[in-house]
Order: structure tokens, then sequence, then C-alpha cells
């Protein structure tokens, strides 16, 4: 029995290993897949058709205008999420436990031995892993070997983990790459359903083979990516992240949902001109304290109420 619970640990170990192995593969079949969209709509179709005249070249214009738009927002955001650190736990940080000792001032160091055995308190969490306190909503990840501030998932995609300091970026990926694969899907359509006609088309076999491949590519992900986008529109109005949707099965109330404004504002901040970009202003990163991933507001009436 025993020497099956170790094995059992050595391949889980072995599986992370190969997650992180598989990092620069993912985000070269990204960019491949980038590659491929971009030389079927801009290079083989679009581009030429800029010289037809007429409505052509206006079609052709606003496809082109808008495909680099896109593009651009999706492979900033991209890289907004595999280059920003989701989230640490500071050195030392300590839980602040006011309210069962009733004044303010963090606990001093004698104290902690104390807590970290007492496992009847919920209120105190501690990664036996990382070895350190877990401030609220905090998860370790087992691919990255820390934890991780409101930690989501772990995304192969994106190669990181997805936690309180990337997740806006996260979701405007998700956003930009739905709105750039759709745009792709239907500019590609008349061309994808004159392979099924019985005229001539235009293009070498390898041009026609990578407009079918673009449009099929990026009809898959538009519509996978739907769903998740759906899934994380519900998350975000809820203020619950894809870990905590799991463990709160049970639980109805939901402690730190502040209403659905207020929710997505602690994700996006305040700033309208920042919403749609990779990244904050000052005065929100100032403002807002769940930006900073350490604390969360929670409902008045919970504030009494254990975790
Ligand atoms: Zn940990
Ligand atoms: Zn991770």
């Amino acid at each position: 029995m025993h020497r099956s619970g170790a094995v059992m640990a050595w391949n889980v170990f072995k599986f992370c290993t190969a997650l992180r192995g598989l990092g620069s593969i993912m985000i070269l079949l990204v960019l491949g897949v980038v590659g491929v969209t971009y030389y079927a709509v801009v290079l083989t179709n679009y581009g030429p058709a800029l010289y037809d005249g007429g409505f052509d070249s206006f079609l052709a214009f606003v496809v082109l205008l808008l495909f680099h738009g896109l593009l651009v927002m999706l492979l900033w955001s991209y890289f907004s999420v595999v280059l920003t650190d989701p989230g640490s736990v500071p050195p030392n940080w300590r839980p602040v436990v006011d309210e069962e000792r009733g004044e303010s001032d963090p606990l001093s160091g004698s104290d902690y031995s104390a807590l970290q055995s007492d496992s009847s308190n919920p209120r105190i969490r501690y990664c036996r892993k990382c070895n350190q306190f877990k401030p609220p909503r905090c998860h370790h990840c087992s691919v990255c070997g820390r934890c991780v501030l409101k930690m989501d998932h772990h995304c192969v995609w994106v190669v990181n983990c997805v936690g309180a300091l990337n997740y806006k970026y996260f979701l405007l990926f998700l956003f930009y790459t739905f709105l750039e694969t759709s745009l792709v899907t239907l500019s590609l359509l008349p061309h994808f359903i004159a392979f099924f006609s019985d005229g001539e088309i235009p293009g070498t076999p390898g041009t026609l083979a990578t407009t079918f491949l673009a449009f099929v590519l990026n009809l898959a992900f538009a519509l996978s990516v739907f769903g998740f986008l759906i899934m994380h529109v519900s998350l975000v109005s809820a203020n619950t992240t894809t870990i905590e949707a799991y463990e709160k099965k049970t639980t109805p109330k939901w402690r730190y949902d502040l209403g659905r404004r207020k929710n997505f504002e602690q994700v996006f901040g305040t700033d309208k001109l920042h919403w749609f970009l990779p990244g904050y202003s000052e005065e929100d990163k100032r403002r807002i304290p769940a930006l900073q991933g350490l604390e969360y507001p929670s409902k008045p009436d919970f504030d009494s109420e254990e975790f």
C-alpha cells in the first residue's frame, strides 16, 4: 500500500514536470495558429482583394483593419497573461486575526506556532508545501509548485497560472480571441463554401489548403472560447474563481459577492478607458485592494462569520 502511494506521488510529479515542459510548445502552437490564419486571411485572400476595386476593395479594407486591430489586442493580452506573475504571497505574510482578539494588531510570532497546529480555526490557512500562511482566496498550484493569490486555474495555453494579477488579462485574451476567430470564420466562409461548389476556384493547392485549415481551426476556437467566455462572465458576476466555484457547491451565499457592478470592478477596475486594455490605472491600483490580491472586501453580514 505504501509503495503504491509513493508511485502515485511520483507520477503526479512527472505529470507536473511534463506540463511545465509543454510551456514553450504551447506558445509556439498559438503563434502557429496565428501564422496560418494570417497567411490565409491577409496574404492569400483579403490582401490581394484590396486591388479588385469597388465594393470588394472596401470590404477587404474593413476586414483587414478589424483583423489587424483585434490581432494586436489579442497578442498584447496573451503575452500579458504569459509574462505577468499571477501573484505570490509576500515573504512573512501574516493573517490579521483581529476579530477573535478584539484588536487590530497582527499576532506576534509566539502566537503563530500555536495557530499553525490549531486546525479547528478555519480562518487560519496554512500551506504545508510552501511553509507559509495563505491569504484569503489563495491556493497552492502543484504545477507552479507555489501558492498563487486568488488562483483561478493553471492554464496550459498561457503557460502560467491565472490568478489575482493576471485574471483580467486572461479574460481579455478570451474576449479578443473570440472576436478575432469569429471575424476570421465569417470572412473565410465564402471561400470555404467555394470548396464545395463545382466551379473553378483560384489559388494553388497550398493556399487552398491553408484557407481550409484556417477556417476549420478558427471555427473550432470560436466555439470553444465562446463556451469558456460565458462560464467566466458568470464567475466574474458572482465574484468567484473557478476553484471556488467547485468548492462552494454547498453554500448558497458567498461572502465575496458584492453585487455585479462591484464584482466586475474588482477584476476590471473602475476606469472605463482601461476596461479593454491589459492593465490598470494607477488610481485603481491604489483604490481597489482586491487588485493587489491580498485583501478582499466581503458582505457586511459575513464579517462576523467564519470563512
Ligand atoms: Zn503553497
Ligand atoms: Zn500554476
